[in-house]
């Protein structure tokens, strides 16, 4: 069977045909700049990548391009619509409704829509999706694959803030964690490497990308995780504040004549590595500038390790020892100096990394140190595949 797995933002979508018998990707693409004039790029293995301007004014323009680049005769992989046996549709919030994926009918649509203000940026852009996906494919299952879905396993001590317990009952204001497919999919791969049950093991994946969390999954079940309510919360990221102390936006505010909004947009896109460095939130360029001796470029990567190490420290603590470390996502995949750096001085804690084996970037390798009591991986992570394999999972139950 093959599956179409559907990432929708505002202005993109992004969209992999995935066969199910090969696990491979048959088309993967991208429709872009829609409601301003439109652009799609789609690869296939072995061919030149096909590259259109089709004018994209609504996300039903975008689905309806994208599924025609499927089928084209020339550029497509397939023959017709009927060789897409589902839709997977990758959606950031569920709420507390949805610790799995599910089946969407209208129950699921207004529930989704129930989480708007929860992700008032993620989800109306994934219901819009879905909608356009609908229209054109009314009688082809959908599935929705949910971001926060994984770490509904956390316990009532880790989700919750130390605010009124009304603000959580009513409000629904706690930890919810994103990346889940993520962290669920490299430590599955990471068990399957170390030959075990993912039900005996405990594991620390560190997702580390433009937006970055790291995740303690104890026995095959997420049982914290750094990022929050929102996706700022946590480790520092490249444009986004991670942690701080909740009475600097007040202080923003309040003396120094921010507006909420100005607040929210210095957190999320002015912050973290690029407002630390003031140079750049890409970890290439603030590496050579590292290099070059940029002193605050140097800062920006030692308050990045800093803050991924004291959250392995947490998580080690919290499942009472560690079986395994990974790495994954752009910087964890790639940025083996990253790696280095942030397990360096971790010994302690028996995590020992190889600095020969380490030096790779964006493959799956075990990078541990032989006589490291915790084995240490770099994962590529494949959210898509995880969200078709999810998709499959559904339909057949
Ligand atoms: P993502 O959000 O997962 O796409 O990750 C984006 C981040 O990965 C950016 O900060 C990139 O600088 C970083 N990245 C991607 N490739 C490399 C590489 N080869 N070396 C170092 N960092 C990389």
């Amino acid at each position: 069977m093959n599956i179409l797995v559907i990432n929708c933002g505002s202005s993109s979508l992004k969209y992999q045909l995935i066969n199910m018998e090969s696990k491979q990707a048959l088309a993967v693409g991208l429709a872009e700049r829609i409601g301003i004039d439109g652009a799609l790029t789609q690869k296939v293995e072995g061919r030149e990548k096909y590259v259109a301007s089709p004018v994209m004014k609504n996300h039903d323009d975008a689905m309806k391009i994208v599924l025609e680049a499927l089928i084209d005769k020339e550029h497509g992989v397939i023959k017709s619509m009927d060789e897409i046996g589902a839709v997977g549709h990758r959606v950031v919030h569920g709420g507390e409704r949805y610790s799995n994926s599910v089946l969407i009918d209208d129950d699921v649509m207004k529930y989704l829509n129930e989480c708007v203000k929860l992700a008032p940026l993620h989800n109306p852009p994934n219901i819009i999706g879905i909608k356009a996906c609908k229209q054109f494919m009314p009688n082809t299952p959908m599935v929705a694959v949910f971001d926060t879905a994984f770490h509904q396993t956390m316990p009532e001590k880790a989700f919750l803030y130390g605010i009124p317990y009304e603000l959580y009952q009513k409000d629904h204001i706690r930890r919810y964690g994103f990346h889940g497919t993520s962290h669920k999919y490299v430590s599955k791969i990471a068990a399957e490497c170390m030959h075990k049950n993912i039900k005996d093991l405990k594991i620390i994946t560190c997702h580390l990308g433009n937006g970055g969390s790291v995740s303690a999954i104890k026995n095959g079940k997420s049982v914290d995780t750094s990022m929050g309510f929102t996706p700022l919360e946590g480790i520092i990221m490249g444009t986004r504040s991670g942690n701080l102390d909740p009475a600097i936006v007040t202080y923003l505010i309040e003396e120094l004549g921010y507006t909420a909004e100005e607040v929210n947009e210095l957190l999320n896109k002015k912050s973290g590595i690029l407002g630390l460095s003031g140079i750049s939130s890409d970890f290439r360029d603030i590496r050579a500038a590292a290099a070059e001796g940029n002193h605050q470029a140097q800062l920006s990567l030692d308050v990045y390790y800093y803050s991924i190490k004291k959250y392995i420290g947490a998580y080690f603590a919290i499942m009472g020892g560690l079986d395994c470390l990974v790495f994954t996502a752009g910087i964890g995949e790639n940025a083996y100096e990253t790696r280095e750096g942030i397990c360096e001085g971790l010994e302690c804690l028996g995590i020992k990394i190889d600095l020969v084996k380490d030096k790779v970037r964006g493959v799956l390798a075990e990078v541990s140190a032989d006589d490291s009591k915790v084995k240490i991986f770099a994962i590529p992570t494949n959210e898509e595949l995880m969200i078709a394999e999810e998709t499959l999972e559904i339909l057949s139950k």
